[in-house]
């Protein structure tokens, strides 16, 4: 029986070729990977034994190599090498060799030698044979792909480092232009629901038309999108062919991948498969990442930011305000005789409070305010860009929305009410977020002093809090959206 024997070191080489000659078998040496799977692929042997780790083509890509040709498919490979350790058995596995053994252990090899080596009918291979030349294409043909689709695994993989799936979908475009062009490339997780087009920016609205209808997402789950020059911009007469997989982890599907090429679709298809592959560990892991961190800087009651996500973010938006020189105000609020709530309807009664709390404030404040649970009862309110007039009509606005809430009893008793005093603070130069924060709650505490449900201002250190005069309906003035109007 034939066996090629590949292996850099010559010394081994020639023990192992005497040994195995001694027993009968005809064996033809090869220095290295590369004259191996040539002498394989041009006559397939009975076995091939190859070193694991011999520079160049190695006896793992050797293997992956002789498993694709059809010739050799059903070669037994035995790859070995210096230690037998669980590492090197792992990845001879992987490659898909039949056994490992390590080098020194000349007997076992000889041993699984004689349970695995087949005879063949070299006549039978002769077809394959179609002349060195062909089958050095081959090799670097298959090679070149296992290095691409290995390439691609590995670029895919490390999408798992985004700390979102938005951002996730960004890298994923950015790496999916680079292979080939298209109108559009679309991506819909389940878990979060999310869906994502990469687009020009002349076509997105078509192209996320298309995506949704092909990656099968109603209108009610609001797209992330990615609009750049990296996609080509068509009309909608231009429509052509999609190609989609759907992505898998663990068994169980997680998401759709899409994609409308502008060439030819079996390269689409090849790469949307390869992209789909390992996409799923990484939309995993992205997701995971993303709802951590939600869950670290959201209060789980109310859905709002909590004091650190408010923290962090003030920390950042104050030193913009100073260095642009726009004036940001603060709102702290204060739920009046909370306890009392608690203590004569129950404690999940207030929770139902902050919850509704949670709800409107966002609501009745502006787009850009951000409003966070300061800790149990208390609220803060950051207003970037608002002198203390903006600030003072958002405050009332706040103050009123809540003295108009009504909110279910979930013990089913009558509809729960409650009010809030609210002390405001405009930025001054020197300000820290302490400072401002300092100066709110100093107001704060004068607006309870003074009877609750009301809001008080303080304008600086020194000053004393005094009372907003910006006036609430019931008292003749009104805070609309366009503002304040002073009572006549
Ligand atoms: P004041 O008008 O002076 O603010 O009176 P108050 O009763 O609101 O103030 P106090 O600080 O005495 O009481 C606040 C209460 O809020 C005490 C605490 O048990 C309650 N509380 C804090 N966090 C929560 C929460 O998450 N859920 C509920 N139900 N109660 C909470
Ligand atoms: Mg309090
Ligand atoms: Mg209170």
């Amino acid at each position: 029986m034939r066996i090629i024997l590949i292996d850099p070191s010559s010394e081994a080489r020639d023990l192992l070729a005497r040994r195995l000659r001694a027993l009968d078998y005809t064996v033809e040496c090869a220095p290295d990977g590369l004259s191996g799977a040539e002498l394989a692929l041009s006559a397939p042997p009975a076995a091939v034994i190859a070193d694991l780790w011999m520079p160049g083509v190695s006896g793992v890509q050797l293997c992956r190599l002789l498993r694709t040709e059809p010739a050799t498919k059903e070669v037994p490979i035995v790859l070995r090498a210096e230690r037998d350790d669980p590492r090197n058995r792992f990845w001879a596995n992987c490659a898909g060799a039949t056994g490992f053994v390590a080098s020194r252990r000349m007997g076992e090899l000889v041993r699984l030698l004689e349970k695995v080596a087949v005879a063949r009918d070299d006549a039978f291979f002769m077809h394959f044979g179609a002349g060195v030349r062909d089958v050095r294409d081959r090799i670097a043909r298959t090679l070149d792909q296992a290095m691409f689709e290995s390439v691609i695994a590995g670029e895919v993989r490390a999408l798992a480092g985004a700390c979102s799936v938005a951002r996730l979908f960004d890298s994923l475009s950015q790496l999916t232009s680079q292979l080939l062009t298209y109108r559009w490339l679309g991506l819909s997780t389940l878990s979060p629901v999310n869906v994502a087009v990469h687009a020009h920016p002349s076509s997105l609205e078509t192209a996320e038309a298309e995506a949704r209808r092909v990656l099968r997402v109603g209108p009610a789950v609001c797209a992330l999108s990615v609009v750049d020059g990296d996609a080509a911009a068509f009309s909608a007469e231009q429509a052509g062919p999609t190609v989609s997989r759907e992505i898998v982890f663990g068994g169980t599907p997680i998401g759709r991948i899409a994609l409308a090429p502008t060439g030819p679709i079996e390269e689409a298809e090849e790469i949307v498969e390869l992209l789909a592959r390992d996409l799923g560990g990484a939309i995993r892991m992205a997701a995971l990442v993303e709802s951590s961190q939600r869950m670290a800087s959201t209060d789980a009651l109310t859905q709002l930011p909590n004091r650190r996500a408010f923290v962090e973010n003030m920390r950042a938006e104050l030193s913009r305000t100073s260095r642009d020189g726009a004036s940001l105000s603060l709102l702290m609020l204060d739920v009046d005789r909370f306890k009392a709530i608690n203590d004569t309807r129950g404690h999940a009664a207030g929770d139902a409070v902050l919850t509704e709390l949670g709800r409107i404030l966002p609501k009745h404040a502006r787009d850009y305010d951000l409003v966070a649970r300061w800790g149990g009862e208390e609220f803060v309110v950051a207003l970037p860009s608002s002198n203390r007039m903006a600030a003072l009509i958002v405050a009332e606005r706040l103050r009123q929305a809540v003295a108009n809430m009504s909110v279910a009893d979930p013990a089913g008793g009558a509809p729960l009410m409650a009010t809030v005093s609210i002390g405001a603070a405009t930025q001054v130069p020197g300000d820290s977020l302490d400072s401002l924060l300092e100066r709110a709650d100093r107001a704060l505490y004068a607006a309870k002093l003074s009877g609750r449900d009301c809001v008080y201002v303080l304008d600086t250190a020194h000053d004393e809090p005094r009372r907003s005069d910006v006036r609430g309906a019931e008292e003749g003035g009104v805070v609309s959206e366009r503002g304040y109007e002073r009572a006549a």
